[in-house]
């Protein structure tokens, strides 16, 4: 059979398979507002997809992953977008941070333990970078991991811990040599915070959320077959990790999301995608419709040819990382890039809102509004997270441009 052949039957049978096990309710869903899913849906969408592995696609069948190709994935992507839907989500920290490096540096055991269990959703993972003295300077990190038996001991604490009151497990930077230069002295481990000793406090943001929290360790137990890669050799994992975070922090930012909608089986590509939020169509006027302010049109119209410039950069450094060895030090452009687009993004939907955009609470103000105000608020982190804009800024001077220290 040639290779046209099996795609297209692959696609035929994967339409099969979506219609006998995508709920409907999940199917269009923006436009279906009557038949909004119950928690039921997600969960049996969940259980299907986790049963092919499609939540990880490309992974290894042998891992929980659904082994597909580059092409059966592409089409996986297409017949997913054609029936209106969503691979069902399983947090990100496991799939595109914790995963990618199993992949790279854990022992088998390791990736046959804790993979399938990301791909089904059945472990949250958060990561156990920053703490109170080590962001910026992340190598300065202090917390403790001593061998004791089968056992590494753990004391201290991380901060900024993102999903820690969710989490199940932790990717963690421990220092398990202190005598050693900073860099050479730390270990990449895992261990269950489902444990005596862990202490998670909740942190409140400027959003009014509190994704964050701050986690405390007191002679806390990590197996030593859940330390990753060699003793002290951690750092180099932890790098690896963080470019992986920084690639998918640029996905998912305006421009980062997948391309426009092609109708399947053909080449013709509907219209581009718009970047600008839906809830701040209301203010422009009707469809295709002149905006009175000039300044903002033109803010506007730059916007959106930016997202989609961004995107296709993107998508083209993408396939290359894919031909290659995965992300490298150029995530860090697309990192900051993203993070300022983003947050380009939220100030144009405050003005676009004008006084709509000032709720923070109570009635005279749509959920919609009322998200983009928060939206705006929490697109303040973008340039901190997974590493400042500064700090991308030295990255992209040292590794990708290759200037003098
Ligand atoms: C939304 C969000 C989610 C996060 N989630 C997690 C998480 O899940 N796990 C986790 O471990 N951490 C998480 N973090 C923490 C994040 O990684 C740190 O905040 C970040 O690395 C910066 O560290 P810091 O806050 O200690 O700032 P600092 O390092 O103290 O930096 C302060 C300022 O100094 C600047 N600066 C520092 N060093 C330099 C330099 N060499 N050159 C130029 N400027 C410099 C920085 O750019 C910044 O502006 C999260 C942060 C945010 C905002």
């Amino acid at each position: 059979m040639d290779e046209e052949t099996i795609l297209e039957n692959f696609r035929n049978e994967l339409r099969n398979w979506l219609e006998a096990n995508c709920p409907k309710a999940l199917r269009d869903s923006a436009a279906n507002t009557k038949n909004s899913p119950r928690q039921e849906d997600h969960a049996a969408w969940l259980k299907a997809c986790a049963s092919r592995g499609y939540t990880t696609p490309t992974w290894p069948k042998e891992y929980g992953g659904g082994g597909l190709s580059k092409e059966e994935h592409s089409i996986l992507l297409e017949e997913i977008d054609r029936i209106g839907t969503h691979i069902a989500p399983v947090s990100f920290f496991g799939t595109s941070m914790l995963g990618p490096v199993l992949l790279e540096f854990g022992s088998e055991a390791q990736k046959k333990e804790h993979m399938p269990k990301i791909t089904s959703g059945e472990i949250q993972w958060c990561q156990g970078y920053s703490e109170p003295g080590a962001g910026s300077d992340l190598a300065s990190l202090q917390t403790r991991a001593v061998r004791q038996g089968n056992d590494f001991i753990i004391n201290g604490s991380k901060i900024w811990t993102t999903g820690a009151h969710h989490a199940d497990w932790m990717f963690c930077l421990v220092r398990t040599d202190p005598n050693a230069p900073k860099h050479d002295g730390i270990s990449f481990i895992l261990f269950d915070l489902h444990q005596p000793g862990v202490t998670i406090s909740p942190l409140m943001l400027i959003s009014g959320q509190s994704d964050f929290c701050q986690v405390f360790f007191e002679d806390v137990k990590a197996k030593a077959e859940n330390l990753v890669g060699e003793l002290n050799a951690g750092w180099t994992i932890a790098k690896r990790l963080l470019q992986h975070e920084r690639s998918m922090l640029s996905g998912g930012m305006p421009g980062g999301a997948r391309p426009s909608k092609k109708e399947s089986g053909s080449q013709k590509a509907t219209a581009p995608r718009s970047y600008l939020a839906e809830s701040a169509r209301p203010y422009l006027g009707e469809e295709g419709g002149q905006l009175n302010d000039p300044i903002l049109r033109d803010q506007i119209a730059q916007y959106e040819l930016d997202s989609l410039c961004f995107g296709l950069s993107l998508q083209r450094s993408g396939q290359e990382a894919k031909a290659g060895q995965g992300p490298g030090a150029a995530s860090s452009m697309f990192k900051l890039y993203a993070s300022e687009m983003n947050k380009r993004r939220s100030e144009l939907v405050m003005s676009i809102q004008g006084a709509s955009g000032l709720g923070w609470e109570g009635e005279g103000f749509t959920p919609g509004e009322l998200f983009e105000t928060r939206g705006w608020l929490r697109s303040k982190g973008n340039s901190i997270e997974g590493g400042t804009s500064e700090v991308q800024l030295n990255v992209i001077a040292k590794r990708v441009l290759g200037l003098p220290d």
